[in-house]
């Protein structure tokens, strides 16, 4: 059976990530925009969860928003990433997490590219690890 990721303690977690990981991927947290270091990122690869190391997201769906957080109009891979109800601090949002350790990534907006998906996938950049495509293998 595969580790189950979802219910591992925090002190797991907190020997894992960063701080600051550890504050928006643990503590749903939300790094400053135009802070993260793969909002500008406009290389080929794939983007995988933190925590984990899952697959989540690739360059290919990767857009520019304006938002000042990494934009994609969807997931790499169907079935990854998990969409729930979020209604805190007065709002309400659709919030995205790792659907395999429960890693807060950010949360989905209807106002993506609309002769794609439509949607926006608002990933916080500490939430993610960059794989950068190998050329020519
Ligand atoms: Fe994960």
């Amino acid at each position: 059976m595969a580790e189950d990721l979802k219910n591992k303690p925090d002190e797991y977690w907190k020997a894992k990530l960063t701080p600051e990981q550890y504050r928006v991927v643990r503590e749903k947290g939300t790094e400053a925009p135009f802070t993260g270091e793969y909002v500008d990122n406009h290389d080929d690869g794939t983007y995988k969860c933190v925590a984990c190391g899952v697959e989540l997201f690739s360059s290919e769906m990767k857009f520019e928003s304006g938002s000042g957080w990494p934009s994609f109009y969807d997931v790499a891979r169907a079935g990854t990433v998990e969409l729930h109800d979020d209604k805190s601090f007065g709002m309400v949002r659709t919030e995205a997490t790792c659907a395999n350790c429960g890693a807060h990534l950010g949360h989905v907006f209807p106002d993506g590219p609309a002769e794609k998906t439509g949607q926006r996938y608002c990933i916080n950049s500490c939430s993610l690890d960059f794989a950068p495509k190998t050329v020519g293998k």
